[in-house]
């Protein structure tokens, strides 16, 4: 039997619904401020997508595009005016930086309680200890919430992330250890990675290699969360997941598009939100 698909569009559309609810009840609105830096068109896309999504849910955006040359010291001055701004509820460093500005010195000045990114070393020491406090970085945080949505018990899964970047791999690796999976992080060093997959009741992969998961990696029956986004060989956008052979095995299995990267933005506004009622409890 073929898995099922996890429709993340879907069900990220549904928390936006949700989250538009609980905004259009509080008279101030929560405000997000994004630093641009530089001219890079991807990020100047994901922004714009950021600040779309924000306005619908309600949650008010303010856009800081700097110059490419900017200084790190005017950028740092930026954030620390934000901080001190009880306008502002969340701040958001659109990465990747231009080369030559030290992105994680610049997120360490961020307010931990306005790092709706959950970037901060404070957020992901929380985290680590497993505080209900942390501000959980958007994608594996949506990708946790995938998993919940299909009911499965994940006590005791054998789960490998494949990715170790402190942005989805690290994290997600330590979301699922709470849930009390056995937890395998493997990266571009990892021996028989075919072997590790074979041998997962859960894989995330979040890698940006097309169609690194084959069939035959992938054990009858297993969950399969897709991270990547990646160019296929004939320019089509798909995942790290070989999909159409790969749903053929799994239990469960996400789209790319239409899987995580939906949830990503979802979770980037709630996390907004949730920020705003840190900030006015
Ligand atoms: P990254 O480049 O920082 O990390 C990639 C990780 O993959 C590294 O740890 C590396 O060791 C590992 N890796 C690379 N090749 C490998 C291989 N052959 N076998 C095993 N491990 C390998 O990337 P990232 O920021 O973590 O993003 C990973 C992918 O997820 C990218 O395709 C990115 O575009 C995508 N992404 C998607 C979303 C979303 O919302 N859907 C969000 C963030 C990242």
């Amino acid at each position: 039997m073929s898995a099922q698909i996890i429709n993340g569009k879907e069900i990220a559309a549904q928390i936006r619904e949700t989250l538009k609810e609980k905004i259009s009840l509080m008279e101030k609105k929560p405000k997000l401020a994004v630093i641009l830096v530089g001219n890079d068109g991807p990020s100047e896309i994901y922004v714009r997508n950021k600040q779309k999504a924000a306005a619908e849910v309600g949650i008010e955006t303010e856009l800081f595009h700097l110059e490419e040359g900017v200084k790190a010291s005017e950028i740092e001055q930026l954030i620390e005016n934000l901080n001190n701004d009880s306008d502002v509820n969340g701040i958001l460093i659109q990465l990747p930086l231009p080369k030559g500005i030290d992105s994680a010195a610049l997120l360490e000045k961020v307010e931990p309680k306005k790092d709706v990114d959950g970037f901060h070393p404070y957020n992901i020491g929380l985290l680590q200890n497993g505080s209900d406090k942390a501000t959980i970085a958007a994608t594996p945080k949506g990708v946790l919430r995938l998993i919940e949505t299909t009911g499965v018990d994940i006590k005791g899964l054998n789960a490998l992330v494949i990715g170790r970047s402190t942005i989805v791999g690290k994290p997600m690796g330590m979301l699922l250890l709470q849930k009390d999976c056995t937890v395998t992080i493997a990266h571009s060093h990892t021996k028989d990675l075919k072997t590790l997959c074979q041998n997962a009741d859960l894989i995330v992969s979040a890698t940006g290699v097309s169609k690194l998961i084959k069939a035959d990696w992938v054990k009858k029956g297993a969950m399969v969360f897709d991270v990547g986004i990646c160019r296929n060989e004939n320019g089509k956008l798909g995942g790290d997941v070989d999909f159409e052979a790969v749903k053929e095995v799994a239990s469960y299995i996400t789209p790319v598009p239409g899987g995580v990267g939906p949830m990503t933005i979802a979770m980037l506004l709630e996390n907004t939100l949730e920020a705003y009622l840190k900030q006015n409890a």
